[in-house]
């Protein structure tokens, strides 16, 4: 294993008020809210609650920020750059407090949110803080004496609400498109884990951004974050979160001012394996597909299907994987699997394990709490689960795997799409015609073949169906952060 830098347990909380015009500020109502270790079940701090007048406040100043002529207009789109490359480079600076700081406020094991949430955050700065002077209209030949050109110019303020999951990834996913086109931002962290962002905040200002174009707010969503979907002097929201909340937030959008809306929301992924496939390769990548980050994640592998001849074996080797997983401390190095985030999703998931439980899966290993201290579950397999149970529809975002069988590659297509998601799917197989067919007939927007979960800051990722709206990352993630501008200059004929 690569060396990483030692985790600091109990890292000095340095940054609890809300970030606006680049002051720390307390909120206008006065009030804070507590957030919690989940490891310990005990309050780490209180930080500042943002809600609707505070962030009447943070779009104040990114609207100025923005105005034509400020500092942040005029900047050189090459400055813009090397701005989100310092960003990055105090990011890489500060990574053993700010993966510390994640693990303390989200319970992920420290290791995984190195190697992970912090690698994946410092490449998606620097994969933005290339775009930024790469961002290029055309010029169009259209009929007549003209010339004819388009701009991209940065939509104005956005709007960002994130959740708690990976919460320096999701900030980064919206700031660095967001930042490189030239726009001005609120954020909202989530209730759940608001630590990490403020520090980020920090860290902005220390880059040398402008007062005003990035506001972050720590509050709740019904408040902050409704603050934010509602706010005529928004011009786009993106949010990443629950099929639920997202559609609220694109309802919000429409009723006030057409914000533009990008929606990045829930899935529930299937991981589909062909008797052709290397078994134990596919059984570790299904184990990673589902239990990664705790089942806490929007492309968790939750629905496995197993063609039938090697479906026994399957099953076995999976509930043996899962009983291996170590659970414990995240500050341990062999941890693999730390506590949920915390009490309202803890026992979400134990509701959605008995309610599979009356469906008549088999439960073949965990179902329960794990210890008793901390929103710890057990790795949780369930098999011969029936398609149209909840488990094997609704997201759990948790460590639950359902396993199901197939014959046909027909059926195993029809049994995928057969669900109102569309976020990612998986295909196991060393048939190249198999994955050629599966990958063009899954509704996904993304598909990995004997992989799961590997995602670039240069790839799009997003959604079908109900899994959302746009696509976030890349070239296709940068298209939302500008509105196209056609610019069309007549040529008067004169006489030289
Ligand atoms: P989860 O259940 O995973 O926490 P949510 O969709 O509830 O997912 O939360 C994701 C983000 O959306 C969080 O920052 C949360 O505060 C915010 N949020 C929740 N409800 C609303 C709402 N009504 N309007 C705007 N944002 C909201």
């Amino acid at each position: 294993m690569a060396a990483f830098p030692p985790p600091i347990e109990n890292p000095e909380i340095k940054y609890t008020k809300l970030f606006i015009n680049n002051e720390w500020v307390d909120s206008v109502s006065g009030k804070t809210f507590p957030t919690v270790n989940p490891c310990t079940e005990e309050k780490i701090c209180d930080v500042q609650e943002g809600d609707k007048a505070d962030v009447n406040k943070a779009v104040a100043a990114a609207k100025k920020a923005f105005r034509l002529g400020s500092e942040w207009r005029k900047m050189d789109a090459s400055k813009r750059g090397r701005l989100l490359n310092k960003l990055a480079d105090l990011i890489e600076r500060d990574v053993q407090y700010l993966t510390s700081l994640e693990t303390l406020d989200n319970g992920k094991p420290y290791l995984a949110a190195y190697f992970g949430d912090l690698d994946f955050t410092i490449k998606i700065y620097r994969h933005f803080a290339g775009w930024a002077d790469k961002i290029q209209g055309k010029v169009i030949p259209i009929d007549g004496e003209y010339f004819c050109h388009t701009r991209h110019e940065p939509v104005g303020v956005c709007g960002a609400i994130i959740p708690w999951n990976f919460p320096l990834a999701m900030q980064a996913f919206k700031l660095g498109p967001a930042l490189a086109c030239g726009n001005t931002v609120v954020l909202k962290s989530s209730e759940k884990t608001p630590l990490s962002a403020l520090y980020v905040a920090s860290l902005i200002k220390e880059a040398g951004f402008p007062p005003g174009v990035v506001n972050v707010i720590s509050g709740y969503g019904p408040t902050a974050g409704a603050a934010i979907a509602e706010h005529m002097d928004i011009d786009k929201v993106a949010f990443t979160g629950s099929t639920q909340v997202g559609k609220m937030i694109m309802q919000t959008a429409a009723k006030s001012n057409l914000k533009r809306v990008t929606l990045e929301l829930g899935g529930k992924n299937p991981v589909i394996v062909f008797a052709d496939a290397d078994l134990d390769a596919a059984v570790e990548t299904a184990h990673f597909a589902g239990f990664l980050n705790m089942g806490q994640v929007c492309l968790a592998g939750s629905r496995v299907y197993v063609q039938d001849s090697i479906y026994d074996e399957f099953v076995k080797k999976c509930v043996e994987r899962a009983k291996r997983r170590t659970l414990g401390s995240p500050w341990q190095p062999t941890t693999e699997q730390g506590p949920q985030v915390d009490r309202i999703q803890f026992d979400k998931i134990l509701g959605c394990i008995e309610e599979g439980k009356k469906s008549g899966a088999k439960l073949m290993c965990g179902g329960n709490r794990w210890g008793d201290k901390g929103y710890y579950i057990e790795p949780t397999v369930f098999a011969d689960v029936d398609q149209n149970s909840s488990i094997a529809r609704e997201e759990i975002f948790g460590p639950v795997q359902s396993i199901m069988k197939f014959k046909t590659i027909e059926e195993a297509i029809e049994k995928a799409n057969d669900t109102k998601y569309g976020l990612g799917a998986s295909v196991m197989t060393n048939d190249l015609d198999t994955a050629m067919r599966m990958s063009s007939g899954l509704k996904a927007g993304t598909v990995w073949i004997n992989t799961h979960h590997i995602l670039s800051p240069a790839a799009p990722f997003g959604g079908f169906q109900m899994s959302g709206q746009g696509r976030e990352l890349g070239e296709y993630g940068i298209r939302h952060y500008t509105e196209v501008k056609t610019v069309t200059m007549k040529i008067s004929e004169k006489n030289s």
